[in-house]
């Protein structure tokens, strides 16, 4: 028995199929920023002769902006970012999030929460909790019951009430970023029972983005740096709904040439790739941002040459 399981593969190693993927959010077109995790996953996928998979995250639809789906999928063709099998939308997989969902439920992990912003302000300053800025209210678990218990498809079906996620205790979650190093963080002093599906009945980012990569087989996550506090919330969520845990490159934080964090104006800037000269200059300024050196610098040189010394400079 023992032989069985020490021979087993793991199914996250490259050898198995490195599966990556870009998972924009179509609130707009391609900026640097964007361009930047697009660009980085794209390296580190072809790279390891892997797969580059494309999927649009328009869950939260108040925030999709109409036309900006297909304007990302023009600039990163335009870029020659191209993908790997059919794009998917978020949007066409509810049934999965709420399967998740339920066998959460099933487990007893789910309560619902009437809370709004303001009261959960009002406990934590009973409780004393000062929440320093700029970082996340931790939620005290004021709606948990005493008791958690499987909630009826009636009792989902509340309106204007939340689900969340009730955590263990010591809920410490640890891992290795390919780029960032060892990361830890725990859940119950730093998040709190997280929101699973929203009291408008959208289901939350934190359990779209974990059923889909595994349900993608994704093995590599390459993304940017702002998404990294929300690793610990996904690794432990994988684990309650029994999925493989990818590994994580978080792409550093983008530095201008003064070494200064670049502006939310720069970064927000739409990239312009009207043509491929101007495309490639694109490429070449995320490029410099992802501390790719002596790439290629002439100006008869054509995309695809590009991308393909970049896939060398990657990673050496
Ligand atoms: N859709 C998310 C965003 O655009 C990215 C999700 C991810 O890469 O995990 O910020
Ligand atoms: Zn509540």
């Amino acid at each position: 028995m023992i032989l069985a399981v020490s021979i087993l593969k793991n199914p996250s190693s490259p050898a198995d199929g490195y599966r990556g993927r870009f998972a924009p959010s179509p609130t707009g077109p391609l900026h640097a920023g964007s361009l930047l995790a697009a660009l980085g996953s794209w390296l580190d996928a072809r790279k390891n002769g892997g797969q580059w998979l494309l999927r649009i995250e328009d869950l939260d639809t108040p925030r999709c902006i109409p036309g900006a789906e297909q304007q990302i999928q023009e600039q990163l063709l335009d870029c020659g970012l191209a993908w790997d099998e059919e794009l998917t939308y978020q949007s066409q997989r509810q049934g999965l999030y709420q399967e998740a969902l339920e066998g959460l439920n099933q487990q007893k992990l789910l309560y619902s929460c009437t809370c709004s912003r303001q009261t959960i302000a009002n406990t934590l300053v009973e409780l004393g909790v000062l929440t320093p800025r700029n970082q996340e209210i931790v939620y005290p678990g004021t709606c948990k019951p005493a008791q958690l218990k499987i909630n009826t498809p009636d009792e989902i079906g509340l309106p204007k009430a939340a689900w969340r996620l009730a955590l263990p205790k010591n809920c410490q979650i640890e891992f290795e970023d390919l780029a960032l190093g060892h990361q830890s963080q725990n859940l119950n002093t730093e998040v709190g029972d997280f929101v699973l599906r929203r009291n408008d009945g959208l289901f939350t980012y934190q359990l779209a983005v974990v059923v889909d990569d595994a349900q993608q087989g994704i093995t590599h996550i390459v993304r940017g740096e702002d998404l990294l506090s929300n690793t610990a919330r996904q690794i432990h969520l994988q684990k309650v709904l029994g999925y493989h845990t990818p590994r994580y490159l978080h792409l550093p934080l983008v530095l201008d040439e003064y070494g200064e964090k670049l502006s939310k104006q720069t970064l927000a800037t739409q990239i312009n790739t009207q043509d491929e000269k101007h495309a490639l200059a694109e490429l070449r300024k995320a490029a410099q941002y992802l501390g790719l050196r002596n790439l290629p610098d002439g100006e008869n040189i054509t995309i695809a040459e590009w991308l393909l010394a970049a896939t060398h400079a990657w990673g050496s």
